[in-house]
């Protein structure tokens, strides 16, 4: 563990710069001596296959343990307990999880769950006065969004969203060069997020479980990236969808879309969310005085970017450890990441896409 503390030590202090966080530093250690601090012990529900990247990224955390599961498939709970040694005590399923709230061991719970499925989860979850760490996007729309950041305020737990590039160095130091002012006035973004999507039974696919298509999964990156980059939140939106397959593609499952935000600035961003092409994940930013090009953008990394300056030499460290051990952080010391990954700024996302699906429908401009 020494060693990565060293790295980590170094990647925040060396290459991305302490004042990237608001308050110093608990989400990298700057000392040498083992962590001592409060270890935030998670339960994954939905142990599919950004679940398992999660659980394989926590394996290397300092300041967060994945202790419990949530699962329907009874396989997957006695795989996961025999690979992450977690107790019998610490599994359940979708039907008695509520039981958590009497599990000392378990302080929050990652949802990573079909998007259709979050808003009712988080707000079980919430009642067991467990934290939540939901998955993006937090819910099928705004109005579900803001009900889970009701639900959770009530509860008094916290509600983060899983906004792992919050948290990734190459991202971060872009951001800080935006607030530095090095690429003068942001003008101009462009986000490029798609691939082609295969099985056409998968959920993601379902508009009940997915709430959309390629806007909720992948285009979100395009919209979160877009307002991270620019450094403000859109006031306008105008989209015109296309669809060459109906037959994968129902009503309410999108495809293609295009998309245009205005910022208060003047700002403007130009976007793009598919399932139906490849090789889409490239950011561009440029300001009155500079430029910033990161392709991949969004990935699981590395990232890379340039500048007018050059390359950023930020090195890759697995983004969900880095995530977690930031959400600890959080949690504990309530050292904020670069950009928030708070409910409100999940809520933030779904406006936007509910601007996104009305603007493509009726053609018209849509004022935020
Ligand atoms: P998967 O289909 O691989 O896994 C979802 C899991 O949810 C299932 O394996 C299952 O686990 C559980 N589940 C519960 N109810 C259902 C249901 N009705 N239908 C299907 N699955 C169900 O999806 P992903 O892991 O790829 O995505 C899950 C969430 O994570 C989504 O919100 C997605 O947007 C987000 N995500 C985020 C990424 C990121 O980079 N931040 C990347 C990929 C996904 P079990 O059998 O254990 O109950």
């Amino acid at each position: 563990m020494g060693s990565r503390r060293k790295f980590l030590e170094k990647v925040s202090l060396t290459t991305v710069g302490l004042p990237l966080l608001s308050t110093p530093l608990n989400l990298f250690a700057t000392s040498c001596e083992p962590y001592e601090g409060p270890i935030l012990k998670v339960a994954i529900m939905g142990l599919g296959s950004y679940g398992t990247r999660v659980a394989e990224a926590m394996q290397t955390c300092t300041r967060a343990k994945l202790v419990g599961v949530i699962s329907g498939t009874p396989s997957k709970i006695e795989k996961w307990k025999e690979k992450y040694n977690i107790p019998e005590k610490n599994c359940y399923n979708y039907e008695n999880y509520d039981a958590i709230k009497d599990n000392p061991d378990i302080d929050a719970v990652y949802i990573i769950t079909p998007n259709g499925l979050h808003k009712e989860q988080t707000l079980k979850v919430a009642k067991t006065g467990k934290h939540v760490i939901c998955e993006k996007p937090m819910g099928i729309n705004a109005a579900e969004g803001q009900a889970m950041v009701d639900g959770c305020k009530a509860a008094n737990v916290k509600l983060l969203i899983g906004y792992r590039m919050h948290f990734e160095p190459k991202t971060m130091a872009a951001i800080k060069m935006r607030q530095d002012g090095e690429f003068g006035q942001p003008k101009f973004f462009q986000g490029q997020s798609g691939f082609t999507i295969g099985d056409p039974t998968q959920w993601r696919l379902n508009k009940e479980l997915s709430g959309g298509g390629a806007m909720m999964d992948i285009g979100i990156y395009s919209i979160n990236g877009a307002r991270y980059m620019l450094g403000e939140d859109p006031i306008w939106i105008t989209a015109q969808e296309t669809k060459t397959d109906p037959v994968k593609f129902k009503e309410g499952i999108d495809e293609t879309i295009q998309f245009q935000m205005g910022f208060p600035s003047g700002a403007v961003a130009n976007c793009l969310s598919t399932y139906a092409m490849n090789n889409l994940d490239r950011f561009y930013m440029t300001g009155s005085d500079g430029f910033v090009e990161m392709q991949p953008s969004t990935g699981y990394g590395p990232i890379e970017g340039r500048t007018h300056k050059g390359p950023l030499p930020q090195p890759h460290v697995t983004h969900q450890t880095l995530q977690m051990d930031g959400m600890a952080a959080l949690i504990y010391d309530g050292v904020q990441p670069i950009v928030p990954v708070d409910g409100e700024e999940g809520v933030k996302d779904m406006k936007i896409i509910d601007a996104i699906f009305l603007a493509a429908k009726t053609g018209k401009k849509v004022e935020l």
